[in-house]
């Protein structure tokens, strides 16, 4: 049996069988020899633990950021590492999903119901949580300094920062021209924004050049907008304004779901490049014209986290991402620092799932790595995409990635791609599952 799969069938086990460890407190936890305490709990109960923080380390890794791929690779390596110490580093101490989140806008969802917090890895895995700002690396003796100035030195870094916006002339208050692409309070702000909108307001949604988060993103969320508008602001109108000369992914629904079913409603253009904006009068200055708005929902161009900018390691797309040894995600500027998610430049889309999958590879490399071996030669990911075609129907899109040798890079395996034709309401209940069970794989 695969080894990877062998492990998590184990460690699936000993997590049904935490009475206690399981809830999470959300109070601290102090790292007890070989047992985990959690402040609060009742010290007669048995202390259950499940993999142990190490005495004595084999290996130390720091894994910065807590998002999909952070939180991810921290519990397998933890699971998979025998004994690896693991620190996380994350600079708030709750994670807001991004998946989701556009049903924020549309009043499907709350944000309380994206919120997760890091109990469950401290108490069922022994990871150290630390909730600070990581300022700085040393990327070739491997250490991490954070805000408060206090220094951590560890044999291998993870750095999963997420992703940073460009800048946009003229743009002196964000808030004016909400992206909502890190889900937080611009996703509630926006909310707001369209809710006391106009009844024949006018909304407009950029589309950055790829590569960014979530190819299919931006258009599920105009398909979802264009939908609540119908219902909500029966004379309105979104307006899509695509820096890509076509639809990035799924061209074939989203085609048809922008002409045929919101066709009343959406106007899509392509090719457009925004050279500036004045957000008093929410007002796009593009190569096509100016393009007012009653809503802007402005998602910038992106790159790395800016750690992974500020330490020389976005060295491929133009200085935006970090090239990494798909292997292993071991960054091609500093072997001992490696980058997953949406920091790093690799053949697989920017997208949550694909993090949780670029994630398991990275810890399952780095504990055969750290006890002296090499990473699997042949590593497989998989990603199931669900969009959002209208408040109560979604189409999905899945895809696998394998390993290339001569590329040295993931490529798609045609035959086990898929995408929907046309969607339903079968597959937005699916979307639930699928959500519920990528967070908890990432972070309980
Ligand atoms: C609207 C929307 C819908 C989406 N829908 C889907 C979907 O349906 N399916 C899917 O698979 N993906 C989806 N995605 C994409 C998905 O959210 C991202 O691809 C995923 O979050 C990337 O994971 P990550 O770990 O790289 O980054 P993140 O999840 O953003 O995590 C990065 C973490 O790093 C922390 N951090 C950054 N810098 C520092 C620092 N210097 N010090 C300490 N901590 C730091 C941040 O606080 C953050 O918690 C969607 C995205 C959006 C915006």
């Amino acid at each position: 049996m695969d080894r990877r799969l062998f492990l998590l069938g184990s460690a699936a086990v000993a997590a049904s069988q935490l009475p206690a460890c399981g809830g999470g407190s959300g109070e601290s936890t102090a790292v007890d020899g070989n047992s985990i305490v959690t402040a609060g709990e009742d010290s007669r109960a048995r202390p259950v633990t499940p993999t142990p923080a190490p005495t004595s380390p084999k290996a130390r890794v720091i894994v910065i950021g807590g998002g999909m791929a952070g939180a991810t690779v921290a519990k397998y390596l933890r699971l998979w590492g025998d004994a690896i110490d693991v620190t996380l580093v994350e600079r708030s101490a709750s994670y807001t999903s991004c998946i989701l989140s556009s049903l924020v806008l549309t009043g499907q969802r709350t944000m309380s119901s994206l919120a997760f917090n890091y109990d469950k890895l401290r108490t069922n895995y022994g990871i150290r949580t630390v909730f600070e700002d990581v300022v700085a690396i040393d990327p070739v003796a491997p250490s991490v300094t954070l805000a408060s100035g206090t220094r951590l030195v560890a044999d291998r870094i993870v750095m999963a920062p997420g992703i940073d916006f460009d800048p946009v002339t003229g743009l002196t208050d964000p808030n004016a021209m909400p992206h909502a692409w890190k889900a937080g309070p611009q996703t509630t702000l926006l909310t707001q924004q369209l809710k006391a909108m106009p009844a024949n307001g006018v909304v407009v949604l950029t589309v950055p050049k790829a590569p960014y988060r979530c190819p299919p993103g931006p258009y599920e969320r105009a398909c979802l907008l264009a939908d609540w508008i119908r219902v909500n602001k029966p004379q309105g109108k979104l307006i899509v304004l695509d820096a890509n000369p076509d639809f990035v992914t799924e061209k074939d629904n989203f085609t048809r779901a922008f002409i045929d079913l919101h066709g009343k409603v959406i106007e899509y253009r392509t090719n457009v490049v925004i050279d500036s904006v004045d957000p008093g009068s929410r007002t796009l200055f593009t190569n096509g014209g100016a393009v007012r708005g009653d809503v802007v929902n402005l998602i910038p161009a992106q790159r790395a986290g800016a750690l992974v900018q500020a330490s020389g390691l976005a060295n491929a797309t133009a200085g935006r991402f970090a090239a990494v040894d798909v292997l292993d995600y071991s960054s091609t500027f500093a072997p001992k620092v490696h980058v997953i998610g949406d920091s790093s430049a690799t053949t697989q889309p920017k997208a949550g799932h694909i993090a949780n999958q670029e994630a398991k590879v990275c810890a399952d490399a780095l504990a055969r790595i750290l006890a002296g071996g090499s990473p699997d030669p042949a590593p497989v990911t998989n990603s199931a995409c669900f969009s959002t075609i209208t408040m109560s129907q979604a189409s999905w899109l899945h895809a696998l990635f394998q390993y290339d040798a001569a590329s040295r890079s993931m490529q798609p395996v045609s035959a086990a791609t898929r995408a929907s034709v046309g969607w339903g309401r079968e597959s937005f209940k699916d979307m639930g599952t699928w959500y519920q069970a990528l967070m908890a794989d990432s972070f309980a």
